[in-house]
Parts: C-alpha cells; structure tokens; sequence
C-alpha cells in the first residue's frame, strides 16, 4: 500500500476511534510521508499536534497501523506546517478532497451536564428482537411506573449489544415526560468510582452523598466496574438503600449476570436479584438488518444500499452491534475514498478487507490485561508470585488461555509470566480443563472474558 492510501485507511478507522472534536483537531491535517522499513513518519501541523498525538494516540495508531501493515514497529513524528499544502496543487487538490472519509453523518449530538446522558440514545431508535425484548419492555415499564413496578432494574449483557443505549434511552424518555419535575442521573461505575475516591480525598462525600441522593431516577452502567472495590460498594450500597427506600428507580447494567458478580459484596448482590433482571443477547439476522437500515435512514447521504447489500453486512456481523455500526460506517466511507459504485462486488471486497483487518494477532498481553480487568485485579498483582486466593485463580485462567488459544509453549508462558516453573503452567492448564467441564460459573466468566478478547473492546 502506498502511504497515502495507507494512512488514509488509518484515518478512516481513527475517526471512528476517537472523538469528532478531537479527530478534527488534531488529525485532520495530518499526513503520512515516508514508509521505510519498519517505520513510518508522520507529519502533523504543529508542536502542540505532535506532543498531543504522540502522548494520547501512539498506542492507538501504531496498532491500526500494524492491522494494515504488521511490519511496521515504529512511527517518528515531524512537524511540517501547513503551507507545504500550497505546493503540488493538483495532488493536494485531490487529498484534500479525499482526506476525510465521512463516516455515518449522525447528528450532532450532545451530553446534557446535568443528567449525564446522551441524547443520540433514544428509545425510538433503539431496535427491539428477540434477543433484547425483555429487556427493552421491562425498561418501558419501569419508566412508566418509576420506583414501583421493576426495582431495581438490572439489565446485562455482551460488549456492544445496546446496554448504554437502552438504559440511557429511558433515561431521555424519562426527561421528555417530566421535564424537570424529574431528576435523573446517569454515571458509568467508573465515574462513580472516582467520585468517590475524590470525595474521600478531599473530604467531600457527604456533598456527594447528598447529591445523589436527591436523584430520583439514577442509572447506573457497567457496574462490574466496583465489584472488589470496597469503599465505593460499601458508598454505593448506601446510595443504593437510601433511593430504594424512598422509592426512587434505580437501573442498573453489567457485562454478567449478578450471579456471576462474584466479588461483589452479597448483600448488594441480593438486592440486585431482588429487583427485576433481563438480558440482552445477540440480535439475529432479522434484528441486524433493522438496525442496519435505521442507521441508514438516520442520515443523510447519496449512497443508496440495496437490500442485498445490507444482507450481506448483517451476516458478517453477528457478534457485536458496535462492530457491525461500524463495519457500515466504514463501508460508505471507504467507497466514498475510493469513488466507487456500491455493487455488491464491491461490497463484498471492502467486507472482505474489514473483516481480515479485525483478525489480528492477539497478543498475551491483552489477555493479561483483559482478565485482570475482569476479576478488577491490577495487571502486576495478576503476574505476581502471591498466592492469594483471589488471584491465583485469574493467573492460571491466564495460563490456560495463552495455551489453549495462542497456543504459546508451556516454558513460553511460564517465562512471559514472571518466570515461573513450567511445570505450574502445565498443573494451571489441566487444572483448569478439567474445572471448566463441571464448573458452570468458571465456564462462563472465561466465555465472557474470550468474548472480550475477541470482540476486541
Ligand atoms: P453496550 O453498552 O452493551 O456495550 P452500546 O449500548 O454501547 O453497547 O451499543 C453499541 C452500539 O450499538 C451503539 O452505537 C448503539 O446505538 C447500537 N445499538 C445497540 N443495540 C441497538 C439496537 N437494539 N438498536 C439500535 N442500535 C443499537
Ligand atoms: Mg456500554
């Protein structure tokens, strides 16, 4: 691929990566000059866009980079201004024109402040099947008799399959009928978390106590994130008492079922049961296609796609709402780069190249990341020699998948984990072979964790 093309493509993926504001600042301009052996040199417009770049988004780009490229090992910044624009004009005429493959034009849209939610997320445009019906009623239902009728509301599911769109769907439907008659509060458990690790720091939780137990409707997103974080369960417990008792509704979503909410304090788990629990699941083919077709609808652009064409996309995509949102997105723009018609050849090609470019080499140390993020473990805590019980389960979870899915050596893995003795590895693996076939809740958090390592989020 010649640099031009190639950091085109890159782009294309970055947009949809990072944010809008973000991407215009700082990449728009950028341009990929030289690729030489294993390292590429990219020219951005100024000091500021090179020191921002280079800190936020190295990781990000060198890794799309090696999805178009895996030679490619390194990337040197240089700064090169504007005006080189004003040279070859014919050809930049033509990059410019080119340079920013458009993705899905949504709206612009907008987080209210005071509730936290986004108003891209509405109940109307969020596809109902079978795979979320439940979910999706008992949500309408909670937002009609708030506080009453499904307290709490715990809703779970895979990566990407519409838990953040749903719940803050009623939650924008819970504002459009009550307007400020109505407080209601949206956080992820990753903010909440850090609030109160704030408020603990300078002293000021009760403030924060306060504030959010004036919400009358709070809503709460992956809430996997506080399990094995005492102080903030034991602040959310409270927080989560005091609204359950004046009645107030409280939704909730996680990437598993409480059930499987293994760190999580019990008496907050019961609670959790004691409410109202749905899943959502993959949507079928029927769902993809709707989804497909809305998405299409919501925008304003030239490229008609035929019925086979959108077929063709939802049966690519089965997994992941995210990813096929995204294999979309991409397509259009990629046809709009490359001025071609949409055929179902074409089509059929530029999935082809989408779809490889997701296959990449997963490395152990997504693995490692991933599963201690599961079990809220740090990374370093995950490789150590402690034989805490807590962690000497993830770590030989860890050993199996190296062998079982990357299929590493037994001396490979025991050296890439802090130099152990191979024959630990080997006892972890079979240990955990044999465990996974009569232990229902292991086998799936280790489904749920290759779920994450492969849909890559
Ligand atoms: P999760 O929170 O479960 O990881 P999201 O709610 O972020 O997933 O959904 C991922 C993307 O898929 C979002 O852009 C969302 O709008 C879209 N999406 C998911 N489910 C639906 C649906 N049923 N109808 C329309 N769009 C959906
Ligand atoms: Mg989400």
């Amino acid at each position: 691929m010649e640099p031009k093309e190639l950091w085109q493509s890159v782009l294309g993926e970055l947009e949809l990566q990072i944010s809008k504001p973000n991407f215009q600042t700082w990449l728009k301009n950028s341009r990929l000059l030289e690729k030489k052996d294993e390292a590429v040199i990219l020219a951005l417009e100024s000091t500021f866009a090179k020191e921002w770049v280079e800190n936020k988004y190295h990781k990000t780009i060198l890794k799309i980079l090696r999805n178009f490229d895996p030679d490619i090992k390194e990337i040197f910044y240089q700064i090169q201004p504007g005006e080189e624009k004003t040279k070859n004009i014919p050809i930049h005429k033509k990059i410019e024109s080119i340079s920013l493959p458009k993705p899905l034009d949504f709206p612009e849209y907008t987080i209210d402040p005071k509730s936290g939610i986004n108003s891209r997320y509405t109940l109307q445009n969020f596809i109902v099947g079978a795979n979320n019906e439940l979910a999706y009623s008992a949500a309408v239902a909670a937002a009609e008799e708030l506080g009453r009728k499904y307290n709490p509301l715990f809703i779970y599911g895979g990566v990407g399959l519409g838990k953040t769109h749903l719940i803050q769907g009623v939650g924008n439907e819970i504002k459009k009928n009550y307007k400020d008659r109505i407080k209601v509060r949206y956080v992820s458990s990753e903010t909440f978390t850090n609030e109160v690790i704030n408020g603990i720091r300078t002293k000021r939780m009760e403030d924060i106590k306060n504030r959010y137990r004036k919400v009358d409707v709070l809503i709460i997103d992956d809430i996997q994130f506080i399990s094995g974080k005492e102080k903030t369960q034991e602040e959310f417990f409270h927080t989560f008492n005091a609204l359950y008792e004046a009645n107030k509704q409280i939704i909730i979503s996680s990437d598993r079922s409480p059930y499987l909410l293994s760190t999580l304090e019990e008496r907050l788990r019961s609670r959790f049961e004691g409410g109202m629990v749905a899943d959502i699941t993959y949507p079928d083919f029927e769902t993809r296609v709707a989804i497909l077709k809305m998405k299409l609808q919501s925008q304003s652009h030239e490229l008609p796609l035929t019925d086979e064409i959108i077929n063709l996309i939802a049966q690519k995509f089965p997994n992941n709402i995210r990813e096929l949102e995204g294999a979309l997105a991409r397509l259009i723009g990629i046809l709009r780069i490359r001025r071609l018609s949409p055929t179902l050849e074409n089509t059929e090609n530029i999935l082809e190249e989408i779809g490889s470019q997701k296959i990449r080499m997963i490395a152990p140390e997504d693995i490692v990341k991933i599963v201690a993020d599961f079990y809220n473990i740090s990374e370093k805590e995950l490789i150590s020699h402690s034989r805490k019980k807590e962690l000497v389960k993830p770590r030989q979870i860890v050993m199996y998948l190296l062998r079982e899915d990357l299929k590493n050596s037994f001396p490979t893995i025991a050296r890439r984990l802090g130099n152990r003795d191979h024959t630990t590895i080997l006892h972890a693996y079979n240990k955990i072979s044999k465990d996974l076939i009569k232990n229902r809740v292991l086998s799936q958090e280790i489904n749920l964790i290759k779920e994450k390592i492969y849909n890559n989020h």
